[in-house]
């Protein structure tokens, strides 16, 4: 059985996102159900609609920022209860039994079976893909539920599903902290989340960024220092220095002049995820510091829930501009021209 849920879907790439109906699994033993209240917009979420990956499947009903409150779970389901606030991110299921499901790296599973909310193959409908929270509710496995405080700004803590633990997981694995030199590159959703969390693990923060008219909010947000990264003067200054720098930028571009801003065995980590690939980078500033490029991929659930802590108790969430369903076709246009403060989110309550 199946209940059939109002949504916004990209119907095909080259089409404006349009109201949609689609089924939603009734509540199994270990599911949760989610009304959404509130879905954040990655870029993500466009590359997808955009048919810009490989492998996308239409139609496509983004949305991986995911808040809502919990009205049923399953008679299993003892993580959540009825009436609190739940979220998901990036991801709804996983094999949840090899060595990294077990280490709660699910985003990593060694049998590849990790699920994405959204255009991943639903063993729950074979024959279809999952569908993100564009949509007015969502049926989810318990185990890939995030809990949120009731206190908690909920329109402004949705972007941390994807935004705040994509950042938050590298500057931990690569030991972003006081007394390091952090670097984040980009000033959007996932880049302002950097360069609040960097700041917050005590690193000292240097945002690189192509729009001039983003130095004060990138201050503002934390950064102890901003550099305009097309000018060349500004870039050489730091030369040689970075301990780590996280890379959100959303299309192709030359990493060179990143690898050489960092240190001795320092790590460029990939983050953004554009829809051509990057020019090869040239060997040399590798070689010659034992420098590396790395790439990371959100976070696990267990970290998720750290980084909410995290965030909560500090005070932390996302710069938001709220947004109606029916206005998400322009946001992703302003999107790709770099125009968002810092992260969209969608007023679920405007899909009817
Ligand atoms: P976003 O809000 O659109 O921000 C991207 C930023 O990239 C822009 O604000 C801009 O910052 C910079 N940028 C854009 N065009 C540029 C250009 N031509 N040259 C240099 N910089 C440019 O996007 P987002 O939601 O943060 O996502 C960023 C990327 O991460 C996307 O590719 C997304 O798919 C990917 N992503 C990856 C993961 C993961 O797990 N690895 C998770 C989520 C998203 P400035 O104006 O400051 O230059
Ligand atoms: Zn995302």
């Amino acid at each position: 059985m199946a209940t059939m849920t109002k949504a916004y879907a990209a119907q095909t790439g080259d089409k404006p996102l349009a109201p949609a109906s689609i089924d939603r699994r009734d509540v199994g033993p270990r599911d949760v159900q989610i009304d959404i209240l509130y879905c954040g917009v990655c870029h993500s979420d466009l590359h997808t609609a955009r048919g810009e990956w490989p492998g996308v499947v239409f139609p496509v009903v983004p949305g991986h920022e995911i808040v809502g409150r919990i009205v049923k779970v399953g008679a299993q389901a003892s993580r959540h209860r009825v009436g609190q606030i739940g979220a998901v991110g990036c991801m709804v299921d996983s094999c949840k039994d090899c060595a990294a499901c077990g280490k709660g790296l699910e985003q990593y599973c060694d049998h590849g079976k990790t699920v994405f909310t959204y255009n991943s193959p639903d063993k729950h409908f074979p024959g279809k893909m999952t569908y993100g929270g564009y949509s007015k509710s969502i049926v989810v496995d318990e185990r890939f539920v995030l809990s949120v405080s009731e206190k908690a700004d909920l329109a402004a803590t949705a972007p941390l599903l994807c935004a705040g633990i994509t950042l938050y997981s590298p500057l931990k694995h690569w030991g972003a902290t006081k007394g390091k030199k952090v670097g984040i590159v980009g000033l959007g959703g996932l880049g302002h989340m950097g360069v609040k969390l960097s700041h917050a693990l005590g690193a000292h923060t240097v945002l690189f960024t192509t729009s001039a008219s983003k130095v004060e909010d990138g201050k503002r947000l934390g950064a102890d220092e901003v550099v305009i990264s097309r000018d060349e003067a500004q870039m050489a200054k730091h030369a040689g220095s970075l301990d780590l720098i996280v890379n959100t930028v959303s299309v192709s571009h030359n990493l060179d002049a990143f690898t050489n801003l960092l240190r001795t065995d320092g790590t460029l980590c990939l983050v953004g995820a554009p829809e051509h690939p990057h020019p090869s980078p040239s060997v040399w500033p590798l070689i010659m510091r034992r420098r590396s490029i790395a790439g990371s991929a959100i976070g696990g659930i267990p970290e998720t829930q750290e980084m909410l802590d995290f965030c909560a108790e500090r005070g932390i969430a996302a710069d938001v501009e709220m947004i109606s369903i029916d206005q998400i076709n322009h946001a992703y246009e302003r999107m790709t021209k770099s125009d968002v403060k810092y992260r969209f989110v969608i007023d679920m309550s405007t899909l009817k």
